[in-house]
């Protein structure tokens, strides 16, 4: 599995997994297509976050919809995850708050509460296609 890198048009929340091991997001060949539906949702996706980082008046608001796994960023998200998944293997990164002193690692799935599985060095749901960090 390998994190798209954040200086790529798709960035680091998709991530593209290789049954054989970690392969350049350049490997994946990926179509105009699936790329032309993954950006948008980076750029959308990059707002939140950055709102999230400013760390000002909208951090909470921010927040609220990183986590939220019915809002549109999340939505959206899911929706690029699945058209990388016509032609490779890809799961959404999920948002956490992973350097808060109080922090506990997602266990389950924020979306369908089954419990996650480690695939290499992530833990995941397969029918959701979200990767978490922990
Ligand atoms: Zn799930």
């Amino acid at each position: 599995m390998v994190a798209v890198s954040a200086s790529n048009p798709i960035a680091a929340r998709l991530l593209i997994c290789a049954l054989a091991g970690a392969v350049p997001w350049t490997d994946a060949r990926l179509s105009p297509r699936t790329l032309a539906g993954a950006v948008p949702d980076q750029d959308f996706y990059r707002a939140f976050d950055t709102l999230w980082l400013d760390s000002q008046e909208f951090e909470e608001l921010a927040r609220a919809q990183l986590v939220d796994p019915r809002s549109p960023v999340n939505v959206r998200g899911l929706q690029a995850t699945a058209m990388l998944n016509e032609s490779r293997r890809a799961y959404l990164c999920w948002f956490q708050e992973s350097a808060e002193d109080d922090f506990v690692p997602l266990a389950n799935c924020p979306r369908c509460a089954a419990p996650l599985v480690l695939c290499r060095d992530r833990l995941v749901c397969e029918d959701c296609r979200i990767a978490v960090y922990n």
